[in-house]
């Protein structure tokens, strides 16, 4: 069981951490910082469920209870990422999409999510 306790605090840590500093971060250069910090945590963490999800099947032991905790823990990073990023893309004058309503860099000639001609 050590293994499996291990991964979920890491995974929870890993929350945490990204929890505190999303709150505090500022300056757009230390955002983009951050973005790449998550990535490779959310890689990280996937990881470690497909290892809790291998030793489990192979132990017989029934994990269900941390794999529902690495799952939440994971959208927890999946739901910093996405702010941060929109924070990326508001900094940049990113220009909102009169067909859906998504961001786009200011740059964009169509829209990333649907298609339609930006103006
Ligand atoms: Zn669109």
């Amino acid at each position: 069981m050590a293994i499996f306790d291990e991964v979920v605090s890491r995974v929870k840590d890993v929350a945490e951490t990204a929890g505190k500093k999303t709150g505090e971060l500022v300056e757009i250069g230390k955002v983009r910082i951050r973005i790449a910090e998550l990535r490779r945590e959310i890689a990280g963490a996937h990881e470690g469920l497909g290892r809790l999800l291998y030793d489990s099947r192979k132990s017989g032991e029934d994990v269900t209870d941390m794999i529902d905790a690495c799952v939440e823990h994971i959208a927890a990073l999946y739901e910093d990422l996405e702010e941060l990023e929109m924070r990326v893309m508001e900094s940049k004058n990113a220009v909102r999409c009169n067909g859906c309503g998504a961001l786009n860099e200011n740059t964009a000639q169509f829209c990333n999510q649907c298609g339609t001609k930006l103006d």
